[in-house]
């Protein structure tokens, strides 16, 4: 998931940047207000955090013109604006939520959860798919209950297949969500993260849920259990098939 801080308090946003990273989520990071409202309308993120006391524009301003586009990424106020006429008004505006500072880091992160369930409809902290289950506060996933050992980009692949399963996601849609804004194309290290996800969950479900449609990017299919037993099981005799044809063949060539 790709998250925009817009705040001038360079440390802070700094801070927030590196702590939402361990988390599992993209950050890019601006200082100003113009910046943040060019970034804003022309980058796809799935949550922006914004200030209010800005320098250039305005928090409010920058989410007056956001609103007037896009309707559906959420938007997270920071500020320390206590007075309840500026919640009022930045509620009224669009924001989806508004958190006060000084705030605990623990409840900003907890907030953005929210807000991006939300936006998924999702009504835990766990997203279970079939056999699969990813927690997406301690960013583990699991497959029958056995933990799976992923790398960070790994299991932020694997969370963004399970919020979009059963749709293709282009390349670029992954690199708009999944990478920051260093990363402008699907490079081959991109596509080693994708492969090195893929094997691990072949291993552990006996099948490889990901598939790559040539020239229009990835999809995920989740089977149920019984669908993936069947699929094994034809894969098997399929297997054997191919295996006596070629004893036949062996058994052939040594007649000659
Ligand atoms: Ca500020």
């Amino acid at each position: 998931m790709h998250i925009l801080i817009i705040e001038d308090e360079e440390q802070l946003c700094r801070s927030m940047a590196e702590g939402l990273r361990m988390d599992g989520y993209e950050t890019d990071t601006c200082f100003d207000g113009e910046e943040g409202l060019e970034l804003c309308m022309t980058e796809n993120y799935d949550l922006i955090l914004l200030d209010l006391n800005l320098p250039g524009i305005d928090g409010l301003e920058i989410l007056r013109q956001f609103r007037t586009f896009n309707t559906n990424t959420p938007v997270l106020i920071l500020s320390a604006r206590v007075q309840i006429q500026d919640k009022v008004e930045g509620l009224d505006l669009g924001a989806n939520d508004y958190l006060t500072k000084p705030f605990h880091f623990e409840e900003l992160e907890a907030r953005i959860r929210s807000l991006t369930r939300r936006t998924f409809i999702q009504e835990d902290v766990c997203l279970r798919c079939s056999r699969i289950t990813f927690d997406t506060r301690t960013r583990e996933a699991s497959v029958d209950g056995t933990p799976l050992a992923l790398t960070r980009k790994e299991s932020a692949l694997l969370e963004y297949f399970l919020l979009h399963r059963n749709r293709i996601i282009s390349p670029e849609e992954m690199i708009e969500h999944l990478w920051d804004g260093s990363v402008n194309s699907f490079s081959n290290s991109i596509r080693v993260h994708i492969s090195s996800l893929r094997k691990k969950l072949r291993t552990a479900l006996g099948y490889d849920p990901i598939q790559n449609k040539i020239g229009q990017g990835y999809i995920c299919l989740l089977y149920t259990s019984d669908a993936a037993d069947e699929r094994s099981s034809v894969d098997l005799g399929g297997r054997r098939i191919i295996k006596k044809k070629k004893i036949k063949e062996q058994k052939g060539n040594s007649t000659q």
